[in-house]
């Protein structure tokens, strides 16, 4: 590996096994929640969200006591969302339920399209807790000793959280749509002379309906390879270009430039990172990596700069001692040092 693939980020695993090494369990576990974060909405408001902001901030040195009584109020929570989950599907597809059929005639052509949306619709309820079971289980990985394992379970974890969230949605509206069909086909066949080609047309439409699916679970490993992008994506965040060797002079760390820094760092307040680039240049900064990455013009990617703490520059200015920044790995081919 080299710094061009470190840059086209296809390779996760390969990045991972240049910096391993170097990584504290503080960056393990900001490579963990940055995967989260960049899934907000998977992870319900209320204990899920607020475990995950806690990690993040105690990623340094939390308590002895952190990790286990997050467990516990974890799993005290989880019932309840679970519950929620399930509640707010089932009032999406209530109108698709069979006892929403009113007299279910079994000689009916749309009958076959009333039965798939009940199915449908009975498939996204039992599957509407899942999402955030999966979430939840991804927050806990990051409770886990913190390593590359843990790390990793969590971006998949999220990732698959993801997926059933897909799966669930597409039940519910399968099951809307199978309805309407019925619905539509019903009022059609009313009037309708042969009943027979009603049916068959009923039939034909929930046939194709479930070749769709089975075509979409081929495409299984999609959440695996969706978590190696999202790490991969973080490693240029949290590392910058592991084979270059960025000069920090000590003089650029001006009680300006680290107050800034601490400032955004703590408040997330990744918009002022432009602010920070001109404190630097006032410092007499020169170094066109550093302030690239914070006016979001790196050159060696087209990626949108999204910062999360342990953003390589900003632990650059307030982190000088962290092992990340000691000797770099030997490259293949090196690139012009920032
Ligand atoms: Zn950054």
């Amino acid at each position: 590996m080299n710094s061009d693939d470190w840059w086209k980020g296809g390779r996760a695993d390969a990045m991972l096994d240049i910096v391993a090494e170097r990584f504290t369990p503080r960056r393990w576990r900001l490579l963990g929640t940055a995967c989260l974060r960049r899934r907000w909405d998977l992870l319900p408001e209320g204990e899920l969200r607020a475990a995950v902001e806690e990690i993040e901030a105690n990623a340094e040195a939390p308590s002895a006591s952190f990790a286990a009584n997050r467990r516990k109020s974890i799993a005290r929570a989880l019932p309840d969302l679970v519950a929620q989950a399930t509640a707010d599907t089932e009032s999406l597809v209530r109108g698709a339920a069979m006892d929403a059929v009113a007299e279910p005639n079994p000689n009916a052509p749309a009958l076959p399209l009333f039965l798939a949306a009940g199915r449908y619709a009975a498939s996204a309820e039992a599957q509407a807790g899942r999402p955030v079971e999966l979430a939840a289980a991804a927050v806990l990985a990051l409770l886990d000793e913190p390593g590359r394992d843990a790390t990793l379970r969590a971006a998949q974890g999220i990732e698959d959280a993801l997926a059933a969230r897909v799966a669930c949605a597409r039940a519910v509206s399968t099951a809307l749509r199978l309805k309407q069909q019925g619905d539509e086909l019903a009022d059609s066949a009313a009037s309708a002379k042969n009943k027979r080609i009603e049916l068959a047309k009923a039939e034909e439409i929930v046939r194709r309906t479930q070749e769709q699916d089975d075509n979409r679970l081929l495409d299984a490993d999609g959440a695996d390879r969706a978590a190696r992008k999202a790490i991969a994506r973080f490693l240029h965040e949290l590392v910058g270009d592991p084979f270059s060797d960025y000069r920090f002079e000590a003089a650029w760390r001006t009680e300006t430039v680290t107050n800034l820094a601490r400032a955004i760092e703590a408040e997330r307040a990744f918009d002022r990172m432009p602010i920070l680039a001109d404190a630097l240049l006032d410092a007499d900064c020169d170094s066109e990596a550093i302030l690239r990455h914070l006016r979001g013009t790196e050159k060696h990617t087209t990626e949108k700069a999204v910062h999360t703490r342990g953003c390589w520059v900003l632990d650059r200015i307030l982190r000088p001692d962290d092992p990340l920044f000691g000797s770099t790995p030997k490259p293949k081919r090196k690139k012009k040092s920032g």
